[in-house]
């Protein structure tokens, strides 16, 4: 077996991830360089580690992402902050040319990052409910709905098709390195960091 291949992630400013991807056809996702480009970035995804990666980012611009909340992922996490955010694991998926069907009104708030926009976190709004049709790896179409942090990681990825970061939706004042979030807001619920920020 070769050792995993890591994919190099383009960082915010790379034109590829403000261009609309485009769809694939069915030949295309079957093709053998599909098939091998979804496991690289799996790979990629999980050394980073991530919890979605989205195919611009690794420069193509095409309608494909993958994502996948590890169980592990989840240990070092309060069990109060993982119930905050309904976080839950989320098996490896494969969403070729995702569409958002359906959203909910009720929103929800929470520090979010990327791998674009590497070291930095803000406070983005999302739809709590979510549900999306895409062709998986197979190209066979696939209906689901998720709640909560899935639905934050969905929505996170299906917007980089269509070349949008959460700096665009980010409360912007609440733009925070890592390491300054990790210091003052980590811990905090989110009406406090609002609070403290001046955000009412
Ligand atoms: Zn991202």
């Amino acid at each position: 077996m070769s050792p995993p291949v890591r994919l190099k992630i383009v960082q915010t400013g790379e034109p590829v991830l403000r261009q609309a991807a485009r769809p694939l056809t069915a030949a295309e996702i079957t093709h053998p360089a599909i098939e091998e480009l979804i496991v690289h970035m799996r790979d990629t995804m999980r050394d980073a580690p991530g919890v979605g990666l989205a195919a611009p980012q690794i420069g193509l611009a095409i309608q494909l992402a993958v994502i996948e909340d590890r169980e592990e992922y989840l240990k070092g996490i309060a069990p109060e902050l993982l119930a905050e955010r309904e976080r839950q694991p989320v098996p490896f998926r494969v969403l070729i040319n995702p569409v958002i069907v359906e959203r909910s009104e009720e929103t929800v708030e929470f520090f979010e990052g990327c791998l674009s926009v590497a070291g930095f976190s803000a406070l983005v709004k999302r739809s709590r409910r979510v549900a999306v049709q895409y062709l998986d790896e197979h190209a066979k179409p696939q209906h689901l709905e998720a709640s909560g942090w899935p639905a934050r990681i969905l929505q996170h990825e299906i917007d980089h098709l269509s070349g949008v970061l959460y700096i665009d939706r980010m409360e912007s004042r609440s733009f925070s390195s890592l390491d300054n979030m990790g210091r003052h807001w980590k811990d905090l619920p989110v009406e406090s960091v609002r609070a403290a920020l001046g955000l009412g």
